[in-house]
Protein backbone atom coordinates (compact mmCIF):
# COMPACT_ATOMS: atom_id res chain seq x y z
CA UNK A 1 0.00 0.00 0.00
CA UNK A 2 1.28 3.65 -0.78
CA UNK A 3 1.60 6.00 1.63
CA UNK A 4 -1.80 7.51 2.39
CA UNK A 5 -3.85 9.99 4.49
CA UNK A 6 -6.98 9.12 6.72
CA UNK A 7 -9.13 11.54 8.01
CA UNK A 8 -12.35 12.59 9.19
CA UNK A 9 -14.89 14.24 6.82
CA UNK A 10 -17.84 15.00 9.16
CA UNK A 11 -17.00 16.74 12.53
CA UNK A 12 -15.01 14.07 14.29
CA UNK A 13 -15.52 10.73 15.87
CA UNK A 14 -16.21 9.00 12.55
CA UNK A 15 -14.57 5.92 13.92
CA UNK A 16 -11.39 6.54 12.45
CA UNK A 17 -9.11 4.78 14.56
CA UNK A 18 -10.71 1.35 14.08
CA UNK A 19 -9.91 1.52 9.88
CA UNK A 20 -6.75 3.12 11.14
CA UNK A 21 -6.32 0.03 13.31
CA UNK A 22 -7.15 -1.87 9.95
CA UNK A 23 -4.73 -0.22 7.38
CA UNK A 24 -2.17 -0.46 9.88
CA UNK A 25 -1.42 -3.86 9.37
CA UNK A 26 -0.18 -2.61 6.20
CA UNK A 27 1.99 0.16 6.55
CA UNK A 28 5.56 0.37 7.86
CA UNK A 29 4.70 3.80 10.07
CA UNK A 30 1.94 5.78 11.37
CA UNK A 31 1.73 9.37 12.02
CA UNK A 32 -0.16 11.93 14.53
CA UNK A 33 0.31 15.26 12.90
CA UNK A 34 -2.13 17.76 14.40
CA UNK A 35 -4.36 17.90 17.82
CA UNK A 36 -3.89 17.21 21.23
CA UNK A 37 -5.26 14.69 23.36
CA UNK A 38 -9.01 15.72 23.40
CA UNK A 39 -9.18 13.42 20.57
CA UNK A 40 -9.80 9.75 21.29
CA UNK A 41 -9.67 6.71 19.12
CA UNK A 42 -11.64 3.82 20.10
CA UNK A 43 -10.37 0.50 18.69
CA UNK A 44 -11.26 -2.67 19.61
CA UNK A 45 -8.69 -5.39 19.62
CA UNK A 46 -10.27 -9.21 20.24
CA UNK A 47 -12.17 -8.80 23.74
CA UNK A 48 -10.31 -5.58 24.61
CA UNK A 49 -11.04 -2.19 23.94
CA UNK A 50 -8.13 0.73 23.82
CA UNK A 51 -8.89 4.48 23.87
CA UNK A 52 -6.11 6.09 22.38
CA UNK A 53 -5.62 10.22 22.67
CA UNK A 54 -2.21 11.01 21.55
CA UNK A 55 -0.28 7.84 20.76
CA UNK A 56 -0.87 6.86 17.16
CA UNK A 57 -3.23 3.62 16.42
CA UNK A 58 -0.10 1.76 15.02
CA UNK A 59 0.81 0.86 18.59
CA UNK A 60 -1.23 -1.89 18.67
CA UNK A 61 0.55 -3.98 15.89
CA UNK A 62 3.95 -5.16 16.73
CA UNK A 63 6.72 -3.68 14.64
CA UNK A 64 5.39 -0.31 13.16
CA UNK A 65 6.89 3.05 13.97
CA UNK A 66 4.90 5.46 15.53
CA UNK A 67 5.32 9.21 15.07
CA UNK A 68 3.99 12.20 17.28
CA UNK A 69 4.83 14.47 14.64
CA UNK A 70 5.76 18.42 14.70
CA UNK A 71 2.14 19.59 14.43
CA UNK A 72 0.35 17.77 17.81
CA UNK A 73 0.32 19.96 20.70
CA UNK A 74 1.75 17.72 22.79
CA UNK A 75 0.31 17.70 27.34
CA UNK A 76 3.43 15.80 28.80
CA UNK A 77 1.56 14.38 31.85
CA UNK A 78 -1.83 12.81 29.42
CA UNK A 79 1.13 11.17 26.81
CA UNK A 80 3.08 9.96 29.72
CA UNK A 81 -0.29 8.51 31.49
CA UNK A 82 -1.24 6.79 28.08
CA UNK A 83 1.93 5.14 27.22
CA UNK A 84 2.00 3.38 31.01
CA UNK A 85 -1.50 3.06 30.28
CA UNK A 86 -0.65 0.71 27.35
CA UNK A 87 2.41 -0.86 28.60
CA UNK A 88 0.37 -1.85 31.69
CA UNK A 89 -2.14 -3.60 29.47
CA UNK A 90 0.74 -5.59 27.99
CA UNK A 91 1.42 -3.62 24.59
CA UNK A 92 5.25 -2.53 23.71
CA UNK A 93 5.85 1.16 24.04
CA UNK A 94 9.52 2.19 23.59
CA UNK A 95 11.57 4.81 21.71
CA UNK A 96 11.96 2.07 18.83
CA UNK A 97 8.47 2.17 17.83
CA UNK A 98 7.45 5.37 19.39
CA UNK A 99 8.53 8.95 18.52
CA UNK A 100 8.26 12.39 19.67
CA UNK A 101 8.72 15.27 17.65
CA UNK A 102 11.50 17.90 19.35
CA UNK A 103 9.57 20.18 17.22
CA UNK A 104 5.94 19.86 18.88
CA UNK A 105 4.52 21.88 20.87
CA UNK A 106 3.73 21.43 25.07
CA UNK A 107 1.07 22.05 26.92
CA UNK A 108 1.37 23.29 30.01
CA UNK A 109 -0.69 23.92 33.10
CA UNK A 110 -0.84 27.21 32.36
CA UNK A 111 -2.73 26.50 29.52
CA UNK A 112 -5.49 24.25 30.80
CA UNK A 113 -5.78 27.12 33.44
CA UNK A 114 -6.59 29.69 30.56
CA UNK A 115 -8.56 27.53 28.10
CA UNK A 116 -10.85 26.83 31.27
CA UNK A 117 -11.06 30.11 32.32
CA UNK A 118 -11.99 31.34 29.25
CA UNK A 119 -14.49 29.65 28.29
CA UNK A 120 -16.01 30.18 31.71
CA UNK A 121 -15.36 34.13 30.92
CA UNK A 122 -17.18 33.68 27.14
CA UNK A 123 -20.46 32.09 28.56
CA UNK A 124 -22.88 32.11 26.44
CA UNK A 125 -20.61 32.74 23.46
CA UNK A 126 -18.59 29.75 24.39
CA UNK A 127 -16.61 27.65 22.03
CA UNK A 128 -17.46 24.04 23.79
CA UNK A 129 -13.65 23.48 24.41
CA UNK A 130 -12.40 20.08 26.01
CA UNK A 131 -10.74 22.47 28.51
CA UNK A 132 -7.14 20.65 27.76
CA UNK A 133 -5.36 23.71 27.02
CA UNK A 134 -4.88 22.45 23.27
CA UNK A 135 -6.36 26.23 21.83
CA UNK A 136 -4.14 28.13 24.48
CA UNK A 137 -1.04 26.14 23.54
CA UNK A 138 -1.60 26.52 19.74
CA UNK A 139 -2.05 30.07 20.49
CA UNK A 140 0.95 30.60 21.96
CA UNK A 141 3.17 28.80 18.81
CA UNK A 142 1.08 31.46 16.12
CA UNK A 143 2.16 34.12 18.64
CA UNK A 144 5.55 32.62 19.04
CA UNK A 145 5.85 32.67 22.64
CA UNK A 146 5.62 28.97 22.74
CA UNK A 147 7.66 26.36 24.67
CA UNK A 148 8.20 23.15 22.02
CA UNK A 149 9.32 19.27 23.68
CA UNK A 150 12.89 20.02 22.82
CA UNK A 151 12.97 22.90 25.60
CA UNK A 152 11.64 20.32 28.41
CA UNK A 153 15.29 18.67 27.65
CA UNK A 154 16.85 21.40 28.50
CA UNK A 155 16.70 22.66 32.18
CA UNK A 156 17.93 26.20 31.29
CA UNK A 157 15.74 26.93 28.73
CA UNK A 158 12.84 25.61 30.81
CA UNK A 159 13.76 27.98 33.28
CA UNK A 160 14.15 30.74 31.45
CA UNK A 161 10.91 29.96 29.26
CA UNK A 162 8.49 29.15 32.26
CA UNK A 163 9.03 32.33 34.20
CA UNK A 164 8.23 34.50 30.95
CA UNK A 165 5.59 32.10 29.96
CA UNK A 166 4.24 32.18 33.89
CA UNK A 167 4.93 36.15 34.40
CA UNK A 168 2.56 37.06 31.67
CA UNK A 169 -0.08 34.28 32.42
CA UNK A 170 -0.64 34.80 36.63
CA UNK A 171 -0.79 38.13 35.66
CA UNK A 172 -3.56 37.85 33.32
CA UNK A 173 -4.86 34.72 35.52
CA UNK A 174 -4.64 37.15 38.74
CA UNK A 175 -5.99 40.32 36.82
CA UNK A 176 -8.63 39.75 34.63
CA UNK A 177 -9.97 36.00 36.30
CA UNK A 178 -8.97 36.80 39.99
CA UNK A 179 -7.80 33.31 40.45
CA UNK A 180 -4.71 31.94 41.87
CA UNK A 181 -1.13 32.05 40.14
CA UNK A 182 0.96 29.04 39.32
CA UNK A 183 4.13 28.90 40.92
CA UNK A 184 7.26 28.59 38.75
CA UNK A 185 9.84 26.30 41.24
CA UNK A 186 6.60 23.77 41.22
CA UNK A 187 6.05 23.85 37.47
CA UNK A 188 10.19 23.64 36.86
CA UNK A 189 9.88 21.04 38.89
CA UNK A 190 7.28 18.75 36.90
CA UNK A 191 7.74 19.72 33.78
CA UNK A 192 11.33 19.02 34.13
CA UNK A 193 10.51 15.62 35.24
CA UNK A 194 8.04 14.63 32.91
CA UNK A 195 11.05 16.08 30.09
CA UNK A 196 13.74 13.46 31.46
CA UNK A 197 10.94 10.89 30.78
CA UNK A 198 10.31 11.74 27.76
CA UNK A 199 13.99 12.13 26.56
CA UNK A 200 14.50 8.86 25.04
CA UNK A 201 11.57 8.95 22.71
CA UNK A 202 12.36 12.62 21.19
CA UNK A 203 14.11 13.49 18.14
CA UNK A 204 13.78 14.77 14.62
CA UNK A 205 10.95 12.97 13.25
CA UNK A 206 10.75 15.45 10.02
CA UNK A 207 14.33 13.97 9.17
CA UNK A 208 13.55 10.64 10.11
CA UNK A 209 10.03 10.35 8.24
CA UNK A 210 11.69 11.92 4.74
CA UNK A 211 14.48 8.51 5.51
CA UNK A 212 11.72 6.22 5.92
CA UNK A 213 10.17 7.53 2.52
CA UNK A 214 13.78 7.27 0.75
CA UNK A 215 13.81 3.95 1.79
CA UNK A 216 10.79 2.95 0.73
CA UNK A 217 8.61 2.88 3.52
CA UNK A 218 4.36 3.46 3.27
CA UNK A 219 3.16 5.84 5.61
CA UNK A 220 -0.28 6.35 7.50
CA UNK A 221 -1.39 10.21 8.05
CA UNK A 222 -3.37 9.81 11.36
CA UNK A 223 -5.66 12.81 11.29
CA UNK A 224 -7.72 13.90 14.40
CA UNK A 225 -11.06 15.21 14.79
CA UNK A 226 -12.94 16.18 11.34
CA UNK A 227 -12.43 18.39 8.23
CA UNK A 228 -15.48 20.38 9.37
CA UNK A 229 -13.48 21.00 12.48
CA UNK A 230 -10.56 22.31 10.78
CA UNK A 231 -9.01 25.97 11.56
CA UNK A 232 -9.47 27.59 7.90
CA UNK A 233 -11.96 25.62 6.40
CA UNK A 234 -14.67 24.49 8.82
CA UNK A 235 -17.25 26.19 10.93
CA UNK A 236 -14.95 28.92 12.39
CA UNK A 237 -14.81 30.11 14.80
CA UNK A 238 -16.54 26.48 16.07
CA UNK A 239 -13.52 24.09 15.04
CA UNK A 240 -10.19 23.09 16.53
CA UNK A 241 -7.16 24.98 16.70
CA UNK A 242 -5.49 22.68 13.77
CA UNK A 243 -5.87 21.77 10.25
CA UNK A 244 -7.53 18.58 10.59
CA UNK A 245 -7.22 17.18 6.47
CA UNK A 246 -4.48 16.25 4.02
CA UNK A 247 -3.72 19.97 4.32
CA UNK A 248 -2.37 19.65 8.45
CA UNK A 249 0.48 17.34 6.89
CA UNK A 250 3.38 19.28 5.32
CA UNK A 251 3.62 22.03 7.93
CA UNK A 252 2.90 19.23 10.79
CA UNK A 253 5.28 16.86 9.79
CA UNK A 254 8.32 18.07 7.61
CA UNK A 255 7.46 15.65 5.14
CA UNK A 256 6.70 17.00 1.55
CA UNK A 257 3.07 17.26 0.40
CA UNK A 258 4.39 15.99 -3.27
CA UNK A 259 5.04 12.23 -1.25
CA UNK A 260 1.47 11.81 0.49
CA UNK A 261 -0.06 9.95 -1.76
CA UNK A 262 -3.75 9.21 -1.32
CA UNK A 263 -6.40 10.98 1.12
CA UNK A 264 -9.54 8.82 2.23
CA UNK A 265 -11.97 10.65 4.37
CA UNK A 266 -13.93 8.70 7.10
CA UNK A 267 -17.55 9.15 7.30
CA UNK A 268 -20.62 7.54 9.16
CA UNK A 269 -23.89 6.39 7.71
CA UNK A 270 -25.06 9.52 9.84
CA UNK A 271 -24.08 12.30 11.32
CA UNK A 272 -22.49 13.69 14.61
CA UNK A 273 -21.16 16.78 16.35
CA UNK A 274 -20.00 17.35 19.66
CA UNK A 275 -19.97 20.84 20.93
CA UNK A 276 -21.28 24.16 20.16
CA UNK A 277 -21.44 25.07 16.34
CA UNK A 278 -23.69 24.87 13.19
CA UNK A 279 -24.88 21.09 12.53
CA UNK A 280 -27.29 21.58 9.60
CA UNK A 281 -28.89 18.21 9.30
CA UNK A 282 -28.94 17.60 13.43
CA UNK A 283 -31.91 15.81 14.58
CA UNK A 284 -33.76 16.96 17.48
CA UNK A 285 -36.45 14.83 17.90
CA UNK A 286 -36.99 11.63 19.67
CA UNK A 287 -34.85 9.76 16.46
CA UNK A 288 -31.73 12.03 17.28
CA UNK A 289 -31.96 9.80 20.92
CA UNK A 290 -32.39 6.62 19.06
CA UNK A 291 -29.43 6.98 16.64
CA UNK A 292 -27.52 8.06 19.77
CA UNK A 293 -28.13 5.34 22.00
CA UNK A 294 -28.03 3.07 18.69
CA UNK A 295 -24.27 4.20 17.71
CA UNK A 296 -23.55 4.98 21.76
CA UNK A 297 -22.52 7.99 20.82
CA UNK A 298 -21.03 9.34 23.79
CA UNK A 299 -17.32 11.05 23.75
CA UNK A 300 -14.62 8.52 24.13
CA UNK A 301 -12.32 11.15 26.45
CA UNK A 302 -15.00 12.95 27.56
CA UNK A 303 -18.40 11.24 27.83
CA UNK A 304 -20.45 14.25 26.58
CA UNK A 305 -23.43 12.71 24.95
CA UNK A 306 -22.89 13.85 20.81
CA UNK A 307 -25.50 15.72 18.90
CA UNK A 308 -27.06 13.07 16.21
CA UNK A 309 -28.71 13.69 12.63
CA UNK A 310 -28.31 12.40 9.07
CA UNK A 311 -25.95 12.01 6.76
CA UNK A 312 -25.18 15.39 5.36
CA UNK A 313 -24.29 14.88 1.43
CA UNK A 314 -23.38 18.60 1.09
CA UNK A 315 -20.72 18.83 3.85
CA UNK A 316 -19.33 15.19 3.01
CA UNK A 317 -18.98 16.32 -0.77
CA UNK A 318 -16.93 19.54 0.76
CA UNK A 319 -15.00 17.78 2.88
CA UNK A 320 -13.91 15.23 0.29
CA UNK A 321 -13.67 17.79 -2.42
CA UNK A 322 -10.98 19.68 0.00
CA UNK A 323 -8.65 17.13 0.19
CA UNK A 324 -8.81 15.61 -3.34
CA UNK A 325 -10.27 12.39 -2.36
CA UNK A 326 -10.30 9.85 -4.98
CA UNK A 327 -12.85 7.45 -2.35
CA UNK A 328 -13.87 7.70 1.30
CA UNK A 329 -15.49 4.68 3.66
CA UNK A 330 -18.65 4.47 5.22
CA UNK A 331 -18.64 3.43 8.71
CA UNK A 332 -21.45 2.51 11.45
CA UNK A 333 -24.00 1.41 8.71
CA UNK A 334 -24.73 -1.06 10.88
CA UNK A 335 -26.13 1.24 13.34
CA UNK A 336 -28.92 2.67 11.13
CA UNK A 337 -30.83 -1.09 11.27
CA UNK A 338 -33.74 -1.42 12.70
CA UNK A 339 -34.26 3.42 13.22
CA UNK A 340 -36.82 2.82 9.49
CA UNK A 341 -36.40 5.29 7.04
CA UNK A 342 -33.70 7.38 6.73
CA UNK A 343 -33.23 11.40 5.86
CA UNK A 344 -30.36 12.05 3.83
CA UNK A 345 -29.55 15.75 3.88
CA UNK A 346 -28.72 17.12 0.25
CA UNK A 347 -29.27 20.55 -0.20
CA UNK A 348 -29.90 23.34 2.09
CA UNK A 349 -32.55 26.54 1.72
CA UNK A 350 -32.56 29.95 2.57
CA UNK A 351 -34.16 33.09 1.90
CA UNK A 352 -35.99 31.87 -1.26
CA UNK A 353 -32.54 30.37 -2.52
CA UNK A 354 -31.54 26.81 -2.68
CA UNK A 355 -27.85 25.67 -2.23
CA UNK A 356 -25.70 22.52 -2.57
CA UNK A 357 -22.26 24.00 -1.58
CA UNK A 358 -21.22 24.47 2.11
CA UNK A 359 -21.08 28.44 2.63
CA UNK A 360 -17.79 29.73 3.76
CA UNK A 361 -19.44 31.49 6.85
CA UNK A 362 -21.21 29.51 9.25
CA UNK A 363 -23.99 32.57 9.52
CA UNK A 364 -25.46 31.70 6.38
CA UNK A 365 -26.36 28.23 8.09
CA UNK A 366 -28.21 30.60 10.56
CA UNK A 367 -31.92 29.08 10.03
CA UNK A 368 -31.32 27.03 7.28
CA UNK A 369 -34.14 24.60 6.04
CA UNK A 370 -32.50 21.19 4.86
CA UNK A 371 -33.75 19.35 1.93
CA UNK A 372 -34.12 15.52 2.88
CA UNK A 373 -34.55 13.08 0.59
CA UNK A 374 -35.95 9.60 2.61
CA UNK A 375 -33.77 6.50 1.97
CA UNK A 376 -36.31 2.61 3.31
CA UNK A 377 -34.73 1.93 6.20
CA UNK A 378 -34.14 -2.49 7.03
CA UNK A 379 -34.37 -4.15 9.69
CA UNK A 380 -31.08 -6.64 9.41
CA UNK A 381 -28.14 -7.05 11.17
CA UNK A 382 -25.43 -6.04 9.52
CA UNK A 383 -22.58 -6.72 11.84
CA UNK A 384 -21.70 -10.44 10.60
CA UNK A 385 -21.83 -9.10 6.59
CA UNK A 386 -18.43 -9.67 4.61
CA UNK A 387 -19.33 -9.11 1.49
CA UNK A 388 -21.36 -6.24 -0.17
CA UNK A 389 -23.78 -8.73 -2.45
CA UNK A 390 -24.55 -10.16 0.99
CA UNK A 391 -26.13 -6.94 2.15
CA UNK A 392 -29.63 -6.31 2.42
CA UNK A 393 -31.21 -5.33 -0.41
CA UNK A 394 -32.38 -1.40 1.21
CA UNK A 395 -28.88 -1.57 3.05
CA UNK A 396 -27.22 -1.82 -0.57
CA UNK A 397 -28.86 0.72 -2.06
CA UNK A 398 -28.36 2.96 0.67
CA UNK A 399 -25.02 2.79 0.16
CA UNK A 400 -24.88 3.01 -3.75
CA UNK A 401 -27.33 6.10 -3.28
CA UNK A 402 -25.40 8.01 -0.59
CA UNK A 403 -22.37 7.22 -2.98
CA UNK A 404 -23.76 8.40 -6.28
CA UNK A 405 -25.11 11.63 -4.48
CA UNK A 406 -21.62 12.58 -2.97
CA UNK A 407 -19.87 11.70 -5.98
CA UNK A 408 -17.29 10.03 -4.66
CA UNK A 409 -16.67 6.20 -4.71
CA UNK A 410 -16.88 4.70 -1.02
CA UNK A 411 -14.07 2.02 -0.67
CA UNK A 412 -15.01 0.43 2.43
CA UNK A 413 -17.79 -0.08 4.72
CA UNK A 414 -17.38 -0.36 8.79
CA UNK A 415 -20.45 -2.65 10.39
CA UNK A 416 -19.17 -2.60 13.80
CA UNK A 417 -16.16 -1.61 16.11
CA UNK A 418 -13.85 -5.04 15.89
CA UNK A 419 -10.94 -5.04 13.08
CA UNK A 420 -12.54 -7.72 11.05
CA UNK A 421 -15.78 -6.03 10.73
CA UNK A 422 -15.40 -4.65 7.18
CA UNK A 423 -16.64 -5.09 4.11
CA UNK A 424 -14.11 -3.78 1.41
CA UNK A 425 -15.04 -2.33 -1.95
CA UNK A 426 -11.39 -2.11 -3.69
CA UNK A 427 -9.67 0.26 -1.81
P1 LIG B 1 -12.69 8.44 16.04
O1 LIG B 1 -12.31 9.55 16.95
O2 LIG B 1 -12.98 8.92 14.66
O3 LIG B 1 -11.71 7.30 16.07
O4 LIG B 1 -14.06 7.86 16.55
P2 LIG B 1 -14.39 7.33 18.01
O5 LIG B 1 -13.42 6.29 18.38
O6 LIG B 1 -14.59 8.44 18.95
O7 LIG B 1 -15.83 6.74 17.78
C1 LIG B 1 -16.04 5.64 17.12
C2 LIG B 1 -16.80 4.67 17.99
O8 LIG B 1 -17.52 3.83 17.15
C3 LIG B 1 -15.91 3.77 18.81
O9 LIG B 1 -16.58 3.39 19.98
C4 LIG B 1 -15.69 2.58 17.88
O10 LIG B 1 -15.39 1.36 18.56
C5 LIG B 1 -17.03 2.50 17.23
N1 LIG B 1 -17.04 2.05 15.83
C6 LIG B 1 -16.12 2.25 14.86
N2 LIG B 1 -16.58 1.76 13.67
C7 LIG B 1 -17.82 1.25 13.94
C8 LIG B 1 -18.82 0.64 13.12
O11 LIG B 1 -18.69 0.47 11.92
N3 LIG B 1 -19.97 0.29 13.77
C9 LIG B 1 -20.18 0.47 15.09
N4 LIG B 1 -21.34 0.09 15.62
N5 LIG B 1 -19.27 1.07 15.87
C10 LIG B 1 -18.12 1.45 15.30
Amino acid sequence: MPSLCVFGAQWGDEGKGKIIDHLAADVSHVVRYQGGSNAGHTVVVGSEKYVLHLVPSGVLHPGKVNVIANGVAVDPVLLLEEIDGLVARGVAVGPNNLRISARAHVIFQHHRRLDALAERWRGEGRIGTTGRGIGPAYADKAARVGLRVCDLLDRDRLEAGLRVALAEKNSFIQAVHKEAPLELGEQLDVYGRLGARLEPFVGDTGAELRAAHRAGANILFEAAQGVMLDLDHGTYPYVTSSNTGVDGIPAGTGFPPQHIGRAIGIAKAYCTRVGEGPFPSEEHGPRGSELREAGHEYGATTGRPRRCGWLDVVALRYALELNGSDGWIMTNLDVLSGLGDVPVAVAYRRGGSRFETFPAHWSSLDGVEVEYVQRPGWTEDLTAVRRFEDLPPAARNYVEWVENAVGVPIRMLSIGPRRDQVIHRGL
